[in-house]
């Protein structure tokens, strides 16, 4: 997708280093982090919201959830972490680009 700054990050026209990735996803860190730590794990493929989720991006995004619980400890999430996924302009999604925020690191607080 044209001037997805996520899919540029994908294709490695910017870069970011990558804490993990297999053929369907990456796992980056937040440039902006609102938390000790503050990771990004995103499909390869450029869609930006659920709402716009079929059979073969339900199966990546599953594959996400399976894989984040096997990084919790190389990423330092052992003792909780939080997942965020924000949507669209009430949600404060900045990059249209689906998303899954993990914060960590830190006792978090505002829930
Ligand atoms: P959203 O607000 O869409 O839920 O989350 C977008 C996130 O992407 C923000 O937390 C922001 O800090 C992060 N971000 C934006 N541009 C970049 C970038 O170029 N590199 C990295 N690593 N994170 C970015
Ligand atoms: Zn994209």
């Amino acid at each position: 997708m044209e001037n997805c700054i996520f899919c540029k990050i994908i294709a490695g026209e910017i870069p970011s280093p990558r804490l993990y990735e297999d053929d369907q996803m990456i796992v980056i860190r937040d440039i902006e982090p609102r938390a000790k730590l503050h990771y990004l794990c995103m499909p390869k493929v450029h869609f930006a919201t659920l709402k716009e989720m079929d059979d073969a991006r339900a199966e990546i995004v599953k594959h996400i959830f399976a894989v984040i619980p096997t990084l919790e400890k190389e990423l330092g999430l052992e003792e909780g972490y939080r997942v965020v996924i924000n949507q669209g302009t009430n949600g404060g999604q900045t990059v249209p680009h689906l998303h899954i925020h993990l914060l960590g690191g830190e006792v978090l607080g505002g829930f």
